[in-house]
């Protein structure tokens, strides 16, 4: 942790968490400087003027290489410039959960993984609202850690997602409980296409944690089981719990003859049935015993988290019903942004499915999905950037591939083809900004077309 009262700071990146950590500089005493090498959004630069913090788009000038050290926010690569430019001369670049977490007083529920980060989050938080035990929640949608590190106190929690990039630049950051939910390849642009480096950055959401500390991870990962194997024997390593749907592990949660049981300590209990958990499908199977693990690490009783687990509705645009028509369910899972998800969202339905897919190719391997398309899909719909890649590696595993210039007509396409009993399923393995702001955007768009057959 480093004072930060009087000094010139620079944040790099001026959207939502790097103006977060612009405002809660400036109240802690800073004098911070923004600076964007794109434009500034309206809103969030009638936000810092509001709050007289200085800015600068387009550029980054001197001025902005003079700060004392740089917060760097996740969007912002570290090999830009002006990070480049701070480690150069041997100045700290921090992220924007380190920082937030240098005015933390909560114990710290700390969540990474490549996927699913956001809906355990949104699920530890129903956990926490179910057995009404406070916290706070910050991520990836919702708020920045910087906009609630002020609300913490040591009678609450605070559930935070952390991707790898706010990881890459932690110094002190020191969760109470870690979750690894997996890790597959996912932003390798990020890390120089190495794929341990990748997961190197993940790994380090455990770098400070000490035996008081529990570290809880996924066995079915064979790269994460080895980190926790080389993990349990560092000094003062955390106290570790594991989930698997594949196998019984020593201490933590698995599958027995259709249960979900937790053995801790050498005693096994029943938590429940692996039918009654409310979100479809393996990867939800994983996602609900990272939360049970984590709630029992803080100390929630058993009660709690059963209940949780049946209720909890899942997130928006993550494997989202939309509608049934004519016979046909509809899923928006415009969030599926890498070939991982499309994978397990192929793998949670049992019926025949019309596959909406595509978007702005970030170098996927269509082939790693042909064994499920084989199986369950008989009618590909490519949109975006992508159609040319997808159509080249995807035409001999499907039997139609059709393409469209956009979601209503896809939706349109999809809809013809699709027989009663069916599921139409946007799991796109893209992003979206060849045609859309965002996800959030697309998956709107998707249910508008949905809604209007
Ligand atoms: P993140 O916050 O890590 O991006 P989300 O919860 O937003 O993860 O989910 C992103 C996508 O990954 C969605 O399509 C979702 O259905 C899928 N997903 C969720 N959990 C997992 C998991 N454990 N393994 C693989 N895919 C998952």
């Amino acid at each position: 942790m480093i004072n930060v009262s009087n000094k010139h700071i620079t944040i790099a990146g001026a959207a939502r968490s790097g103006v977060a950590a612009a405002i809660l500089l400036k109240k802690k005493g800073a004098v911070p400087f923004l600076s964007d090498s794109g434009t500034v959004d309206a809103k969030f630069a009638n936000k810092l003027r509001k709050e007289s913090i200085e800015f600068e788009e387009n550029t980054h000038s001197e001025r902005a290489m003079q700060g004392e050290f740089l917060v760097i926010s996740p969007g912002v690569p570290t090999s830009s410039p002006i990070a480049q430019k701070f480690l150069n001369d041997e100045k700290p670049v921090f992220s924007e959960i380190e920082m937030a977490s240098w005015f933390n007083r909560s114990p710290i529920v700390a969540v990474t993984g490549s996927n699913g980060k956001t809906t355990v989050v949104n699920w530890l938080h129903h956990t926490w609202k179910t057995a009404e035990k406070a916290c706070i929640v910050a991520g990836n949608i919702g708020y920045a850690f910087s906009e609630l590190v002020d609300q913490t106190d040591e009678t609450k929690d605070a559930l935070i997602e952390v991707s790898s990039f706010q990881l890459d630049h932690i110094d002190t950051f020191h969760p109470a409980v870690s979750v690894i939910l997996n890790i597959t390849p996912d932003h390798l642009d990020r890390y120089d296409n190495d794929f341990e480096k990748y997961a190197a950055s993940k790994f380090r959401i455990a770098e400070n944690q000490t035996s008081k500390d529990w570290f809880i991870y996924n066995a079915d990962d064979d790269m994460i089981s080895g980190f926790a194997k080389k993990l349990s024997k560092r000094e003062n390593a955390p106290k570790m719990m594991a989930f698997s749907t594949e196998s019984e592990v020593p201490n933590g949660a698995f599958v027995r003859n259709g249960q979900l049981i937790i053995r801790l300590d050498q005693k096994e209990e029943i938590l429940m049935n692996i039918d009654d958990i409310a979100l479809p499908g393996k990867h939800n199977l994983s996602n609900g015993m990272a939360t049970a693990l984590a709630a029992r690490a803080s100390e929630i009783k058993n009660e709690y988290i059963r209940e949780s687990l049946q209720s909890f509705e899942g997130v928006e645009h993550r494997l989202e019903y939309v509608r049934t028509f004519n016979g046909v369910k509809y899923i928006n899972d415009s969030k599926a942004t890498n070939i991982n998800a499309v994978w397990f969202a192929l793998d949670s339905f049992n019926v025949p499915i019309v596959l909406i897919l595509g978007g702005r190719d970030k170098g996927n391997d269509y082939l790693d999905l042909v064994t499920q398309i084989r199986e369950k899909v008989h009618t590909v719909v490519a949109i975006g950037e992508a159609k040319e890649a997808i159509k080249n590696q995807l035409k001999d595993a499907v039997p139609n591939l059709t393409e469209a210039e956009s979601m209503k007509e896809a939706v349109k396409k999809a809809s013809k083809v699709a027989k009663r009993g069916e599921v139409v399923l946007l799991s796109p393995a893209c992003s979206s900004f060849d045609m859309f702001d965002n996800y959030e955007h697309r998956g709107k768009v998707f249910k508008e077309s949905v809604l209007e057959l």
